[in-house]
């Protein structure tokens, strides 16, 4: 370890913590990251970077080879035999293997000269820094980016509001060519899956649901549409799980611990939002740290919430609905247009006053469908 002291410590390297080092180091702040697991970590995730989550990476000096991933120019939603889908408004997603993205982020993070601390757990605050099993490190900021499951939160008095929604994810990955440039989300009774391409040769599946014993060989029998365009694909590795809560925090900060990715209260993963959060979060902290005042990381973390919030509420209100699904699916095949209109909300191109009048008639036609 180069010293005792730095400006930020960040603890947890995944994407968010990862994230706000590079943002810091491009601000001047020296900066360690501690993480607990060794570099290029897997995680459960559907592995779905929306367009403005790759605009968020550029920001960050960050450009992911073409050739790790497929390109990704819209979403499709699949109802049984309904589907309604809409090419993104502007730029190209990608789907990209976690391992892959991750052990970007850490060349990075590196490259920018932050300090990266593998295989090292943080044990507790100290008044003017952090424990680690065999030391202290001073440091000026200290950042809680440790998942959604976050120790650190709680040691630093940030609760939860209210009780977080949960959901559970499962990963796993298929040998198979992509049969889509979309982003398809297979909606079940109880599940969703949802589907990116992620290689030549790989389809990456998430399932998400409330039950956390529900697996994907389980589900995917109840999704005939998804299991038929699966046939006889190889499964690839190991099926993955995490938890996903929908949590909003009263505070993101205190004194000087600061709150960043899933540990400052996530979104559920349908929306494919979480890492576009993460990075925009980071950039956001990194500037309020250099303006010593993180009073505007909170403003700044609650006005990036709101759109994937509002996201998340309608696209649950269609889970375990199967009738009210049915008819909003009815609407969006009728006018395709209205989903464009709602991709386009999604993904930030379109602002609420833009889709004022779409909204009406889309409350309309589904009042009278
Ligand atoms: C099933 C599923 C599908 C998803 N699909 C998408 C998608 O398609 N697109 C998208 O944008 N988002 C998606 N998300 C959300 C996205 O994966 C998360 O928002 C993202 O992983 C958050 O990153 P993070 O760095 O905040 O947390 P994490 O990725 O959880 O990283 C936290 C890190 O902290 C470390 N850590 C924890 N405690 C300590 C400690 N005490 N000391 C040191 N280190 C510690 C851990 O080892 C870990 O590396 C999905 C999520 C799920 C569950």
């Amino acid at each position: 370890m180069s010293g005792e002291r730095t400006d930020v410590f960040v603890i947890g390297g995944g994407p968010a913590g990862l994230a706000l080092a590079i943002a810091a180091r491009q601000r001047g702040l020296r900066v360690i990251v501690a993480d607990r697991c060794a570099p290029g970590t897997d995680k459960a995730c559907g592995e779905g970077l929306l367009p403005e989550t790759l605009g968020a990476l550029s920001r960050l000096g960050v450009q992911i080879p073409a050739a790790l991933g497929e390109p990704i120019r819209g979403i499709r939603f699949v109802n049984g035999e309904q589907t309604v889908e809409s090419g993104f408004p502007l730029g190209c997603g990608l789907g990209v293997p976690r391992t892959a993205l991750h052990a970007i982020l850490a060349e990075r993070a590196s490259g920018c000269g932050a300090e990266l601390l593998w295989k090292t757990s943080v044990r507790g605050l100290e008044r003017e820094g952090v424990a680690l099993a065999t030391k202290t490190v001073r440091a000026r900021w200290v950042v809680a980016a440790d998942g959604g499951n976050s120790a650190v939160r709680h040691w630093a008095g940030l609760g939860a509001e209210s009780r977080p929604r949960r959901r559970f994810g499962f990963r796993r990955h298929y040998r198979v060519r992509p049969w889509t440039d979309r982003v398809e989300v297979y909606w079940g009774d109880d599940c969703q899956f949802y589907v990116s391409p992620v290689g030549p040769e790989m389809m990456c599946l998430a399932l998400l649901s409330r039950s956390p014993e529900l697996r994907i060989a389980e589900a995917l029998p109840r999704i005939p549409a998804l299991a038929a365009r699966l046939g006889s694909a190889t499964p690839l590795g190991k099926e993955r799980g995490a938890m996903c809560a929908t949590a909003r925090l009263p505070h993101v900060f205190r004194e000087h611990v600061a709150l960043v990715g899933d540990a400052s209260g996530g979104v559920d993963a349908i929306t494919g939002q979480g890492l576009f959060l993460a990075f925009s979060q980071a950039l956001a902290l990194a500037k309020a740290f250099e303006a010593g005042d993180l009073a505007r990381y909170e403003a700044a973390h609650r006005r990036l919430a709101q759109r994937p919030a509002v996201m998340a509420r309608l696209l649950l209100a269609l889970d375990g609905r199967p009738r009210l699904r049915r008819r909003v699916m009815q609407v969006f095949g009728d006018e395709p247009r209205l989903f464009a209109r709602l991709l386009a909300a999604h993904v930030g191109v379109a602002s609420p006053a833009d889709c004022a009048v779409d909204s009406l008639r889309f409350g309309w036609r589904l009042a009278t469908v």
